[in-house]
């Protein structure tokens, strides 16, 4: 089956085509139906055991932005109709992916702008160490999907001029390596300041027990995906 069969947004449809994408990969398949939102609203917790090169960034994304289409996009087109452009208060994105490296968070940034090119409406950020703070602070503003590394993430949240209480989605890519980078008390710190009704969903390429205590201690009753 192909990803219309998956019921996503006909604006995501119109991407992944054109990013040359044909079939779901393997954990695609299996994550995309698992974590779009349910028929009573609520959207399920899942941890997704696999490798990079499987696909699993759009394996997350696409469910994300989804959700985000339907909910927010209604919204955000009657705002830039109003004032011409996106509200320009403090940064409060509903969704946040945490990525271990720069590289990876940058990639995933770009997948989203893709992803999203025919709903530019819904606006990507994307906040690493290295780069010049006030350049990254410029981009929040008006952001619905943020892409961080746990430790420039915390700086922003601290200055204030980043709001996680309206995080509903929350994504741990390469959650074994944020552990083994010494993420652990960042994402401890990160998960206490998002929304409490929140779906987590944690890609890891092993599920050793430092990755199976962070995910006790963040999700309630995790669908699996083991690949
Ligand atoms: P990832 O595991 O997310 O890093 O993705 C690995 C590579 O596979 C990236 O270059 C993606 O653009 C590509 N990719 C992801 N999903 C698909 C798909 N369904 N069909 C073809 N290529 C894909």
């Amino acid at each position: 089956a192909g990803f219309a069969a998956l019921g996503l947004h006909p604006a995501l449809l119109r991407a992944v085509a054109e990013r040359g994408f044909e079939t779901p990969t393997a954990v695609q398949q299996q994550a995309i139906p698992l974590a779009l939102p349910q028929a009573d609203g609520g959207c399920a917790d899942l941890i997704v055991c696999s490798q990079t090169g499987s696909g699993k960034t759009a394996a997350y994304l696409l469910p994300l932005l989804h959700g985000l289409l339907q909910t927010s996009g209604a919204a955000a087109t009657a705002s830039i109709k109003a004032f011409g452009k996106p509200a320009e208060s403090a940064a409060r994105p509903s969704v946040l992916v945490l990525c271990p490296t720069r590289e990876l968070a940058q990639q995933v940034g770009r997948d989203a702008v893709e992803l999203l090119r025919h709903a530019r409406f819904l606006r990507v950020a994307t906040v690493v160490g290295g780069l010049p703070y006030r350049q990254q602070l410029q981009r929040l503003s008006g952001v619905h999907l943020l892409v961080a590394t746990p430790g420039r993430l915390l700086d922003l949240q601290r200055s204030g001029r980043l709001r996680l209480d309206a995080v509903q989605h929350l994504v741990l890519d390469e959650a074994d390596r944020m552990l083994d980078l010494g993420f652990a008390d960042d994402l401890a710190a990160i998960h206490t300041l998002t929304a409490a009704r929140r779906q987590t969903l944690m890609f890891s390429a092993t599920m050793a027990p430092p990755v199976q205590r962070l995910a006790a201690g963040v999700m309630r009753t995790p669908r699996q995906v083991m690949l």
